[in-house]
């Protein structure tokens, strides 16, 4: 088996290559091996050609191998990149028995000797408000439960039925061409007995379960949703996924989706918010209020004078979320402001030239002598016009020969 403690190179070692290793060099080793431990030659090496066949199918997969290069086992299993030609709740139970990719030191789970169970995956979307404050959210979950009229047995009486079609193992043997004319075995589910092994016959069926062993209960479960959490965060029940006879259950793992906000994003700890101003207020001063995630008014002052640009970035310390790991702590609140300038003609033009009277004064200006100056009017532009026509042209905004489409383009009303 692969050493405990080289997470994230299980299946390189079943396959006894490095991680490095190319295409070619797994689908060498894959051969060689799957011929030493084919069942067929080596019956008591069911499980080892199992781990091997495994291993190939993942690192033979571009898309899968990256995710397991990444993420491990568990990143496999939570993808479904395991694609269906292997049972993932099977394989990965089976193999690895939740050892390898069991949360190592988190304790509480007790003997690995039971095979352990699919973890369930639940996104809960939570508002930012929810993730500022706090909160509790009951969760409604459906989940298998191992049925209490026939303990799991599937059958009145107790007895088990071993499937004919797989010999009880649960899946059964084909070969996936690979290239040209080699071929690969796989496990596929059985469908005999769909993947369980048994099959049960109608007069002998536990009433309550309808043969399955499992019924379907519903659990409320309470999410306790902490100051701080981001979107991302998982939140897990130990044990409180699916149950299956023989098997350890799952856990059931929430993950947060945070809702966006209409008026703050959130990066890590910080809020940015994006707030506009009048051209008075950002050379005159002003003050506003934001209403915070909390419900408080934070009111916000700025001194007259100080000027604000379009665009420019305030920050207020302290004000923006709670930090996960100490909630009495906060990030920051920056605060990005738009600059509203007035609309045309919105002063006489002898008030204009009494404003200006206020403004630093303008750069000076010469005016050439000589005959080669032409007066022109600026004209309304539209940025995307102007790329596609300088497109068109080559992207020559100056061409020698260019004076026809340039007339084209600003169209002069003639006086
Ligand atoms: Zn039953
Ligand atoms: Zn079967």
């Amino acid at each position: 088996m692969a050493g405990s403690g080289s997470r994230g190179n299980e299946l390189y070692e079943i396959l006894g290559v490095p991680k490095a290793a190319s295409d070619t060099d797994i689908k060498k080793a894959y051969r060689k091996l799957a011929k030493e431990f084919h069942p067929d030659k080596n019956p008591e090496a069911g499980d080892k050609f199992k781990e091997i066949s495994f291993a190939y199918d993942v690192l033979s997969d571009p898309k899968k191998r990256q995710v397991y290069d990444r993420y491990g086992l568990k990143g496999l299993q939570e993808s479904g990149a395991d694609g269906g030609s292997f049972s993932g709740h099977d394989i990965f139970s089976q193999l690895f028995g939740g050892g390898l990719f069991g949360m190592g030191g988190m304790g509480g789970r007790g003997g690995r000797d039971r095979y352990q169970g699919e973890d369930t995956i639940h996104p809960l979307k939570v508002s930012l408000e929810c993730l500022y404050n706090g909160k509790t959210t009951k969760l409604q979950l459906s989940k298998n439960q191992i049925c209490e009229g026939c303990q799991g047995k599937g059958s009145k009486s107790g007895m088990n039925y071993v499937c004919r079609g797989c010999r009880g193992a649960g899946y059964k043997i084909q070969f996936k061409p690979i290239m040209g004319n080699m071929s690969a075995q796989v496990n596929v589910k059985c469908t005999d007995c769909n993947g369980e092994g048994q099959t049960c016959p109608e007069s002998d069926r536990c009433q309550q379960c309808r043969g399955k062993k499992v019924v379907q209960v519903t659990k409320i479960l309470e999410v306790n949703v902490t100051k701080g959490m981001e979107d991302g965060t998982r939140i897990t029940f130990w044990g409180q996924g699916d149950q299956q006879p023989g098997v350890e259950p799952g856990d059931v793992v929430i993950v947060l989706q945070q809702k966006p906000h209409e008026k703050f994003q959130r990066v890590d700890c910080d809020l940015y918010m994006t707030h506009t101003i009048t051209l008075a207020e950002a050379l005159c001063g002003f003050q506003f209020l934001v209403k915070h995630l909390d419900g408080r008014d934070i009111l916000v002052k700025h001194p007259a004078g100080q000027i604000i640009k379009p665009g420019d970035v305030k920050g207020i310390v302290g004000e923006g979320m709670p930090l996960p790991k100490n909630p009495f702590e906060h990030g920051n609140l920056f605060i990005k402001f738009d600059v509203v300038f007035p609309a045309n003609q919105f002063a006489e033009p002898e008030k204009l030239k009494m404003l200006e009277t206020l403004l630093p004064p303008r750069p000076s200006f010469e005016m050439p002598t000589g005959e080669n100056v032409e007066e022109v009017m600026l004209q309304e532009y539209d940025a995307n016009d102007r790329s596609s026509q300088s497109n068109s042209r080559g992207g020559e905004a100056y061409n020698s020969d260019d004076e026809e489409g340039g007339a084209q383009r600003i169209q002069c009303p003639a006086q």
